[in-house]
């Protein structure tokens, strides 16, 4: 029978195999690491004494990847988040809060309320934004916004760097503007934000293992592709630091791999080669405070802290595009993060508690910016029976879950068209 080697058991992998397995495909799993996940795992922190996301993972209702992945294998449940669509931010540079709430409907009525409107913007500054929806592939953020204005820093600029994991001034305004275009502008059904409610692992990648078992289909972790054998166009072996695998007739591959890895693999590829770290701190405190709008998150405006995520009692921080603030120690870090978390959230201690974790993911994805973002590569990367999938693959969509999904999902339908 033909079969599928999926390479690379991240939620890329994983959608690949999920998908390929539920319309009945032969599917072989490897992983590199001995566990799957990749970039979106949980893991138990012993300092912390609980378990841990490698980093937050923010998502949007409108993510319809996702949904479709999640239900797929049976984990919708998994993601949880409010019944609005609501933001609360903290200026700390001006000591000011205010709940961003987008409306049920499509019509933007909130920003035509003065009361809802982001503190410091009027309403030609949402009007002049709208130039984002028309911004061509080549242009920065800046080259269509106004990047001077309150509307930028209160708004765009945290969403921009969250999604994009880029300094918003050099982002792909396509990209950010594709987001916004499935999610925003269909109103509150689209842009309630959505975190995993037990773990990343317990939503994305548990269930997806369980479902791969019971089709039958096998993961082999601890298995680190080296190289691959081909004669033309079409891959016959896969070299494992453990032993070959021969790939028969009629066999695909699909590598769902990060993009340096394939660079190394297949040189006739050039993936992107520039990426951002982003840096996460988890503090586990004895008494949680109480979340704000029960939205399970604050964005943090005017300091080192990005997104605050509260779970049980641990309050995690996220830093996006985090360069500069990756070079410094851990210490460092934490203690800064922990004077906004202070500043943001009322009685806190004055000190971080002992059992925290900072955690520097140096590549966490590609620089989504116009430059880079023509190194993606396309699924069909020239060989008869290699296909790529990946959050750096061109999907039109960011370096995200919902990205890595649908890339995913995609190598899947070219390969059964081939099949077919
Ligand atoms: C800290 C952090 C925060 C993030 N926040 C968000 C967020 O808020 N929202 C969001 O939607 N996205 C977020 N992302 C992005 C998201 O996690 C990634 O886009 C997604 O996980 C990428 O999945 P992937 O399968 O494409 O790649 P990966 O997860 O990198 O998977 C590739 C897999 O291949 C394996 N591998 C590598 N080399 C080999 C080899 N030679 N042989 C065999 N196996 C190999 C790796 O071990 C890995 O398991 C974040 C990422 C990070 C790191």
């Amino acid at each position: 029978m033909q079969r599928v080697h999926i390479v690379g058991a991240g939620i890329s992998g994983l959608a690949c195999a999920v998908r390929l397995s539920s319309e009945g495909h032969d599917v072989i799993l490897y992983e590199g690491a001995g566990h799957a996940g990749g970039r979106c795992r949980s893991y138990h922190d012993d300092h912390l004494d609980c378990t841990i996301d490698n980093g937050n993972h923010l998502l949007l209702s409108g993510n319809t990847g996702v949904q479709e992945y999640l239900a797929l294998i049976d984990a919708e449940a998994e993601l949880t988040g409010p019944d609005r669509a609501v933001f609360p931010f903290v200026d700390l540079a001006f000591n000011l809060k205010w709940t961003v709430e987008i409306d049920d409907s499509w019509w933007p009525g909130w920003i035509l309320d003065r009361n809802r409107r982001i503190p410091g913007t009027g309403i030609w500054d949402y009007f002049k934004s709208a130039r984002l929806m028309i911004a061509s592939e080549k242009d920065v953020l800046q080259d269509v916004i106004d990047t001077d204005t309150n509307l930028f820093r209160r708004f765009i600029e945290p969403l921009t760097v969250g999604v994009l994991n880029t300094p918003a001034e050099s982002g792909s305004a396509a990209l950010l503007a594709k987001v916004i275009r499935k999610t925003f502008i269909r109103g509150a059904r689209a842009c309630r934000p959505r975190i995993a409610r037990h773990g990343l692992s317990q939503t994305f990648v548990d269930p997806a293992l369980r479902y791969l078992e019971y089709r039958d289909a096998r993961f082999e972790p601890n298995r680190r592709l080296r190289n691959i054998t081909t004669v033309g166009q079409r891959a016959v072996a896969l070299a494992f630091a453990d032993g070959e695998q021969t790939i028969d007739a009629g066999d695909m591959v699909v590598l769902a791999l990060p993009a340096q890895a394939v660079g190394t693999l297949l040189p006739a590829i050039d993936p992107p080669s520039e990426f951002h770290p982003i840096v996460n701190a988890h503090f586990r405190v004895d008494d949680p405070p109480e979340v704000p709008e029960q939205a399970g998150l604050i964005g943090i405006v005017g300091g080192t802290a990005q997104w605050v995520f509260f779970r049980d009692n641990i309050i995690s921080v996220t830093v996006s595009a985090a360069d500069e603030l990756a070079q410094q120690s851990n210490e460092s870090i934490a203690n800064a993060i922990w004077r906004d978390l202070r500043a943001a959230i009322c009685g806190l201690p004055k000190e971080p508690p002992y059992r925290h974790r900072v955690i520097k993911e140096r590549r966490a994805t590609f620089s989504q910016t116009p430059r880079s973002i023509r190194h993606r590569a396309q699924c069909r990367c020239g060989f008869d029976n290699i296909f790529l999938a990946g959050d750096w693959v061109d999907t039109g969509f960011p370096a995200t879950i919902e990205g890595s999904i649908r890339s995913g999902f995609e190598a899947a339908r070219v390969i059964a068209a081939v099949n077919s």
